[in-house]
């Protein structure tokens, strides 16, 4: 691992909902809580000093954890110590900032990248009076989500004009994908201040099977789907696919944990669409799957299904691709970068169950293909989505960010000004 040698560039990371250290899969715990976890650690190892900070959720947690990756995570008292859904926690983030200002009264962080939008505004309220240089990566925007969501999108009103602002106040927008970037023009954003900076993939835990590649098997098929059980993640496409594909099951991985998911709406309903195509028996929900166990659910399917309505980048999809599994995903969103059409995977019209079954039959139908696709989509995640190459990509987007006057200081000299 290359590390930055002598920089040590203090990093404030600010994820108000989405802890590092907690369980994925439920309604708010993701892709977004990967990414802070990940980039730390990766900045961690390339010798940046990296705190975490994001709200207490529970009244037992302690105020600071050293994490074994090497970053610390700070919970930050703002609202009430117990869970609260991310669309009600806006009013608690002028508490938040408060917290941050205060803090960094103290241990003045040289960037503050923060994560969603709502961090941007603790972040924004605690940086800008201290000049201190704010990234910010949106993971999701407001108007995409009410585009697709319309009146079931239960953010809070205010989202979009304040995205807007913070979007206008960051001092640089780190987009994980280049549709991000076409969203945040029509917004205003200019392009001269957006990078794209990729989600990344765990390369060492999400590892190809190590036996050779088998045919697919004749007599069941296995799709797996895997993400938050929330409406807009398109299980129910994947489900109605199953009507067109005999001999398949589909694996779902995702939501409350498994005893849980009798009192899970979405888990209900995807049961009743299940129900409707006569698919039942051939629909599997796993509930919550501990992220260690995820690279062997991924590597036990024939192809990985990712049919989202919409995806901000799609984690996911890399997961699969580092495993070497073909994915058949939504031609949306960060999948258009990740996913190579007719390369890694087939991209496939959103909400249209009978593309994702043309997709499936053609892929199962043609084994040299399939695993070609696999190895395909293994060296792509390897090669460009690795964590190390992210937080490398990332470090280059501070220092963009970062004032001149960091790189006269005497001390921070070795700052290759080259790099910025
Ligand atoms: N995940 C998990 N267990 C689950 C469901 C999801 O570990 O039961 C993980 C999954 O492996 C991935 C992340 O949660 O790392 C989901 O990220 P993605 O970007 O695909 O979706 P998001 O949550 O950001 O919408």
């Amino acid at each position: 691992m290359t590390r930055d040698m002598g920089l040590g560039m203090k990093i404030a990371m600010i994820s108000e909902h989405a802890s590092p250290l907690a369980a994925l899969g439920g309604v708010d715990a993701g892709g977004q809580n990967v990414h802070v976890a990940e980039l730390s650690a990766a900045l961690a190892r390339r010798g940046h000093d990296v705190v975490v900070y994001t709200r207490r959720d529970d009244p037992d947690l302690p105020e600071e954890v050293e994490t074994e990756q090497g970053y610390t995570v700070v919970h930050v008292p703002a609202g009430p110590a117990r869970y609260l859904p991310k669309d009600l926690m806006l009013e608690y983030m002028g508490d938040f900032g408060s917290y941050l200002l205060d803090r960094w009264s103290e241990e003045r962080p040289d960037v503050a990248h923060a994560h969603f939008w709502m961090s941007g505004l603790a972040t924004q309220l605690a940086a800008r009076p201290r000049s201190i240089a704010m990234i910010q990566t949106f993971h999701a925007l407001g108007v995409v989500k009410r585009r697709y969501q319309g009146s079931a999108d239960t953010s809070p009103p205010d989202r979009i004009r304040l995205e807007r602002l913070i979007a206008r106040g960051a001092t640089r927008i780190a987009a994980t994908c280049s549709d991000e970037v076409f969203e945040l023009a029509r917004m205003g954003v200019p392009r001269s201040r957006t990078s794209v900076v990729p989600c990344g993939v765990d390369v060492q835990k999400f590892t190809p099977a190590d036996e050779p590649e088998r045919p697919v098997s004749k007599d069941l098929h296995r799709l797996v789907s895997v993400g938050r059980l929330v409406p807009r993640k398109g299980f129910d496409i994947g489900i109605a696919a199953l009507a067109k594909l005999p001999d398949t099951e589909l694996v779902i991985a995702g939501g409350p944990p498994a005893g849980g998911l009798e009192d899970d709406a979405e888990a209900r309903r995807l049961r009743m669409v299940a129900e409707r195509f006569g698919v039942q028996d051939r629909v599997r929900m796993l509930g919550q799957v501990p992220h260690d166990e995820m690279p062997a659910l991924l590597r036990s399917a024939d192809a990985v299904l990712c049919t989202p309505w919409y995806e901000p980048f799609g984690i996911v999809p890399l997961e699969a691709m580092a495993c070497g599994r073909p994915v058949i995903a939504s031609a949306v969103g960060g999948m258009l970068d990740t996913v190579v059409d007719g390369v890694t995977g087939c991209l496939v019209p959103p909400r249209n169950p009978d593309r994702v079954a043309d997709a499936v039959r053609g892929l199962f139908a043609d084994s040299s293909r399939r695993i070609g696709f696999g190895i395909a989509g293994y060296d792509r995640a390897k090669s460009r989505y690795s964590w190390d190459r992210v937080a490398l990509d990332t470090v280059r987007v501070y220092k963009r960010a970062l004032p001149a006057a960091m790189f006269e200081d005497p001390k921070r000299s070795h700052i290759g000004v080259n790099e910025r």
